[in-house]
């Protein structure tokens, strides 16, 4: 993971070529390609089989090159940049003009962050020009926190990866659409509603995402969007559940019984969502063929309340009713 300038050197040439490159964030890993080159954005959608009705966010080294891509940067985007960026933060604001509509699926917003990550943020200094990031993974799948993991996903010289090891964070950014009145969570993360509201000084509004509770396990075909999937099929079980699956079902929980676990989680929120994305693939990877995977369900209360609800954001997608 020890990557020297020749690294980057190669990777700015593949930018440059319109080719991808995989990134390290402390999100996730990211697919990258020039955001002002509109083939080599097609390239990632159809790289990921990704629909061209989801937009990607835009990796910048810093609000000075975010001011590239957004109509009008304002003073809210400043606060929070001072605050959070770089970090695990997207900001939605009125696209600029020149900016190609197939990075925002044809809408007139762009979501656009800083990563927390110095390979990354050398890598866009060194290219210059904002990079697309959407997850390093195919559409819909569970997204990579490794470089093995994205190197699991493409063929060896359709992407170059650059090391940066395990992504630390682990889930993806908080979006936070900012071109509304008030501002609203789109995508729940790490960073908090509470913690964006005391900097903007205004209350941000949940989205429908981050507010929901619904009962456990979730049965509600159609209403959840699967996303985050692993290959078996997922379920979220309470604790005491565990006992009467299947044989041969591959639990991720929690070191009480000792017993069938195959995948032993962190309690705390922030060092379960670390660890969540990989425990999925190490599931999937454990699964028999036709096998199932249940994932028990954390105690989400405490002071990390609302990372929980971004943790139990992505569970209730990845084990999602198919169909
Ligand atoms: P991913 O790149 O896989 O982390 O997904 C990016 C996500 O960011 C999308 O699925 C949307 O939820 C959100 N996003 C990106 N651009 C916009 C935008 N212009 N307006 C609203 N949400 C956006
Ligand atoms: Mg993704």
């Amino acid at each position: 993971m020890d990557h020297g300038p020749e690294e980057i050197a190669l990777a700015v040439n593949r930018l440059r070529s319109g080719g991808l490159v995989a990134f390290p964030t402390e999100t996730v890993y990211g697919l990258a390609a020039d955001a002002f080159d509109p083939r080599a954005v097609a390239r990632v959608f159809s790289a990921k089989g990704r629909p061209a009705h989801n937009p990607l966010i835009v990796h910048v080294s810093g609000p000075s090159m975010a001011r590239r891509v957004v109509q009008n940067w304002p003073e809210q985007a400043d606060r929070l940049a001072a605050s959070f960026w770089p970090g695990p933060l997207s900001i939605v604001l009125p696209a600029a003009d020149d900016l190609p509509r197939i990075v925002t699926s044809g809408g007139p917003t762009v979501a656009v962050r800083c990563p927390d990550h110095p390979l990354t943020l050398a890598l866009i200094e060194a290219y210059g020009s904002p990079l697309v990031g959407p997850s390093a993974n195919r559409s819909g799948r569970v997204s990579p926190t490794t470089p093995q993991h994205v190197r699991a996903s493409f063929a060896g010289d359709e992407v170059f990866v650059l090391d940066g090891g395990p992504s630390s964070v682990g889930i993806e950014s908080t979006v936070l659409d900012l071109s509304r009145d008030p501002p609203i969570i789109l995508r729940p993360g790490v960073i908090t509603r509470a913690e964006i509201s005391s900097v903007l000084g205004v209350d941000v509004a949940a989205g429908p995402a981050a507010g929901d509770n619904p009962e456990i396990p979730v049965r509600s075909p159609g209403m959840l969007d699967q996303h985050y999937a692993p290959r078996a099929r997922a379920q979220l079980v309470t604790a005491s559940g565990v006992a009467a699956l299947p044989p041969g079902t591959v639990v991720i929980g929690f070191d009480t019984s000792g017993e069938g676990m195959a995948v032993v989680m962190p309690r705390d929120a922030r060092g379960y969502a670390a660890a969540l994305y990989r425990a999925l693939r190490d599931a999937d990877a454990a699964c028999p063929p036709g096998g199932r995977i249940a994932v028990v369900v954390p105690e989400t209360g405490g002071q990390d309340r609302e990372v929980w609800e971004a943790v139990m954001d992505r569970l209730r997608r990845a084990c999602a009713d198919r169909e």
